[in-house]
């Protein structure tokens, strides 16, 4: 290929999705640019709003998401997405991101509280955040956005702009690349091997951390971060949930929350793979990596697609055994 039809090839692989939100009673538009490099596959979402995002430096900064400031600091979704412009179960409430990478791209803050010691975040907190995205994701399903996808960044070094805790929520028509590639690795495997994966990697072995109401908690044989922890539930979609599996998943974040406290770790990202429908070679999955600075992100982790680990899983899944 000559180079002129490599950048019009490039070209090609270009996306556009439109985030609406409303601020102030005034809607607006933010475009969002989805390039996909057809040799390495990085996918690269960019938003130029995004370089107007307040950062808090410290825990006394003015904070959009305590209770006194977030009705005014925060904005809404436009009426034909979601009514009332936010969603409130519990101490949780959604309200779309100020500074989207997708068309449906959700904030959901899980406490009043504006605390940072993930000590002290509770299980009646994540639970409620928990509940309260799942209304976020039966909204979007009907609008035809079935990939529902949880994250959470604690602190600076897991990349937070805001230290107040709260679930980041993107749900997509298409999912994300590596729901996708983890969707159709699982589905293959079924298929190969006639085994559901998930099911065969909670057996019990070295790494089996214990048991919560329709969860199981692994470490993995290879972390994608120091002391990750993936909890393994027993259904494929996180909107199929009853109420007792959705505390089961709450009680297990917590317990291993407490546990990375318990380490000397104060900071860390969360997700949360879930798949759209009930299938017999898919269980949806929660999975936490510690995060510390000076960043553990380096060039390794960026550029070789390998990742350095300090502790191997087989030795921190006993040290995790005690909470549960
Ligand atoms: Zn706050």
């Amino acid at each position: 290929m000559k180079l002129k039809e490599l950048f019009i090839s490039m070209k090609n692989l270009k996306l556009l999705e439109l985030s609406k939100i409303v601020k102030n009673e005034i809607e607006i538009s933010q475009k969002i640019e989805i390039r996909k490099d057809p040799i390495t596959n990085v996918i690269s979402r960019i938003n130029m709003e995004r370089l107007k995002r307040p950062k808090q430096k410290g825990i006394s900064d003015y904070c959009p998401f305590c209770p006194q400031n977030i009705e005014i600091a925060t904005p809404k979704f436009p009426k034909e997405i979601i009514k009332e412009g936010r969603i409130k179960i519990g101490r949780a409430i959604i309200f779309p991101n100020m500074y989207p990478l997708a068309s449906l791209h959700g904030v959901c803050v899980f406490t009043q509280e504006h605390k940072i010691n993930i000590n002290e975040i509770n299980e009646d907190e994540i639970f409620d955040g928990l509940k309260c995205s799942i209304e976020f994701f039966n909204i979007s399903r009907k609008l035809g956005y079935l990939y529902h996808f949880i994250g959470w960044n604690h602190l600076q070094e897991a990349g937070a702009s805001i230290l107040h805790p709260h679930f980041q929520l993107i749900s997509s028509k298409n999912g994300l690349k590596n729901e996708r590639f983890i969707f159709k690795k699982c589905k293959y495997y079924w298929k190969k091997k006639g085994r559901n994966y998930w099911e065969e990697i909670v057996e019990d072995n070295e790494r089996f951390i214990g048991k919560t109401e329709g969860f199981s908690w692994i470490t993995p044989w290879a972390p994608i971060g120091n002391y990750e922890v993936i909890g393994v539930g027993n259904k494929s979609s996180i909107i199929d949930l009853n109420d007792k599996e959705l505390r089961g998943m709450a009680n297990g974040i917590t317990k291993i929350i407490k546990g990375l406290w318990e380490l000397g770790i104060r900071a860390l990202n969360m997700v949360i793979f879930s798949y759209p429908y009930q299938v017999e070679w898919f269980n949806l999955n929660v999975r936490i990596i510690a995060r510390r600075l000076p960043s553990d992100r380096a060039f390794l982790e960026i550029y070789s697609g390998e990742i350095g680990i300090e502790v191997p899983p087989e030795v921190y899944s006993k040290f995790f055994k005690k909470f549960f």
